[in-house]
């Protein structure tokens, strides 16, 4: 059995297709969520398919961005009540000034903070978005009760990335561990049983040529377990199995 463990799985054009792929050499899903549409939409394809497991919560992009409204919260809320039964984490969430760089920086931390509130009180998993605020990420999770947290596609300061490995923190790695060598490292330096794998699909990673061209897909996730038995210096088995047993973490 293998795990994407962030996985947009409602914007693939046909995430049906996507689903018996995957199913058909043994994926588990965990799809989060960047809106409430996403939300909504997750909910209904782990409903229908035992190898998908819905996420909830808003990307902080979406937070930054124009279209965001701070009711959007209450309803997240009453759905997060509503079907518990059917929710395995909380994500993506997190904060970002990669993309935004500053903007609406305050409403980011408002959200980010609602969803770690709901975690800890529902006792369920985060995936995580940090990218180029990492420390204000560290800073916000310290303050909360929260087992297990996925640092999904980290690419923080070095000092940060033993801080969550101190902490426990599992770090998920993408296709991208073919071609970065700052995600390579990350491969290298957590110890295997905090490491998950994901694709962050229908995200676009680069080819040969160094262009956006390869869609992740669930069915990448072999591949990326290989590789980190190559990086680890270990076989593909006791790699596919020790990661498996990570994923499940989310799902007790
Ligand atoms: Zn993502």
């Amino acid at each position: 059995m293998y795990f994407d463990v962030h996985n947009h799985l409602c914007q693939y054009k046909n995430p049906e297709e996507i689903i018996m792929q995957s199913k058909s050499i043994g994926v588990t899903i965990f799809a989060v969520s960047m809106s409430l549409k996403d939300c909504l939409r997750t909910l209904q394809l782990a409903g229908a398919h035992a190898n998908v497991r819905a996420f909830l919560g808003f990307h902080p992009m979406h937070v930054a961005g124009k279209k965001f409204r701070m009711e959007f919260l209450e309803k997240v809320d009453a759905l997060l009540e509503k079907q518990i039964h059917q929710v395995a984490g909380i994500g993506e969430i997190g904060l970002d000034k990669y993309f935004f760089k500053e903007k609406n920086f305050d409403r980011q931390l408002k959200v980010f903070d609602f969803f770690l509130n709901k975690a800890e009180e529902l006792r369920l998993g985060v995936t995580i978005h940090g990218k180029d605020a990492e420390r204000e990420v560290f800073q916000a999770l310290s303050t909360h009760d929260i087992h297990p947290i996925a640092i999904h596609w980290y690419s923080g300061p070095e000092d940060l990335l033993k801080v969550g490995v101190d902490r426990g923190y599992f770090f998920s790695l993408t296709p991208a561990i073919k071609t970065s060598p700052k995600h390579r490292h990350v491969a290298e330096f957590v110890p295997l049983d905090l490491l998950l794998t994901e694709t962050d699909g229908p995200y676009k990673f680069r080819d040969e040529h160094g262009r956006k061209t390869i869609e992740g897909v669930p069915m990448m996730i072999p591949d990326i377990v290989n590789e980190i038995g190559e990086i680890k210096g270990k076989d593909f088995e006791e790699v596919r199995t020790q990661l498996a047993e990570n994923a499940k973490k989310f799902l007790k």
